[in-house]
């Protein structure tokens, strides 16, 4: 599979970089990240540690998409954008893990999907993307007046919050109960008082190196059912994005999920 990765000296780019090494059957034939970034002109294997691999980190993707298959993208949500665009003129599909995106960038997504399959996920691992399922599942079934909360925990660098996971769940959720999906119950307690019924709330923790842990909360009169996951590698988003780049490979333009790669979806 022959590969460009954007945000290529990044936490997770260099994951990526690791993984696919490791994997063996993916090339890298281009590798790009920000004007500026001090990465520019390096070699990504060495960047990631490794012996080099003669591809050098630049800055122009439309550059060195001729020869690539598929793009993944876990860079930033104002450079996303503009890459989908881009990918959408070449015709290369594209894996987007970048979270924060707003609804523009959404609106772009679809309008790219006409010319090419694209797939985004705020979280590549397959333990969240079964989760999502149960949480969809457990909204359907357990009546209203169970409230939900998400919580979410990350590293002191992270940018986006909620997480894009975390709202991702909450859309889950809203999907699984039948109601519209919103993302501004954060929690913080500033304003008092008691909780909305009906509500899906987040609560945001950051410190540390947590790679990621959330959970979604179900609470009844004298019971609670909780959903968990907890990331502490993030080589699961890395293997995770590599198999969803493999899966995109092969398929007609359109939008697609981490549900359809695992053919997990339990939706009707
Ligand atoms: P990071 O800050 O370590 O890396 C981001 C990289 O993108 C940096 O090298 C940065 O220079 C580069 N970049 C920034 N603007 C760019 C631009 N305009 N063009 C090209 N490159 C640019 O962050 P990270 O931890 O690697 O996370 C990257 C993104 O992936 C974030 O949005 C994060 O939330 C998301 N993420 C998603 C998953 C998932 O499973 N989908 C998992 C972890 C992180």
């Amino acid at each position: 599979m022959r590969v460009v990765i954007v945000g290529a000296s990044g936490r997770m780019g260099l994951a990526i970089t690791r993984a696919a090494l490791e994997m063996g059957d993916v090339m890298f034939v281009g590798a790009i990240d920000r004007e500026g970034a001090a990465a520019v002109g390096r070699d990504l294997g060495e960047l990631a540690g490794l012996p080099a691999i003669g591809t050098r980190i630049t800055t122009d993707l439309a550059a060195v998409l001729s020869d690539a298959e598929v793009v993944i993208d876990f860079s930033s949500a104002s450079a996303t954008r503009g890459n989908l665009t881009i990918c959408a003129n070449a015709g290369v599909p594209i894996v987007i893990g970048t979270t924060g995106l707003d609804a523009d960038v959404h609106g772009v997504a679809e309008l790219a999907a006409q010319q090419i399959p694209v797939l985004i996920a705020a979280n590549t691992s397959l333990g969240v993307t079964l989760l999502l399922e149960l949480v969809r599942q457990a909204a359907r079934s357990l009546p209203a007046d169970f409230d939900i909360e998400i919580l979410e925990s990350h590293h002191r660098h992270k940018q986006d919050a909620p997480s894009g996971t975390a709202l991702a769940l909450g859309r889950a959720a809203s999907d699984g109960r039948g109601v519209a999906f919103q993302r501004d119950s954060v929690r913080h307690h500033a304003d008092g008082g008691a909780r909305p019924t009906g509500e899906i709330g987040y609560a945001v923790i950051r410190g540390g190196d947590v790679v990621g842990d959330h959970t979604v909360a179900f609470l009844g009169a004298g019971e609670r059912v909780l959903l968990s996951h907890q990331a502490t590698d993030r080589a699961i988003f890395a293997r995770g994005a590599l198999r969803a780049a493999k899966f995109l490979c092969e398929q007609s333009p359109g939008r697609y999920e981490m549900g359809d790669v695992i053919n997990l979806k339990t939706r009707t």
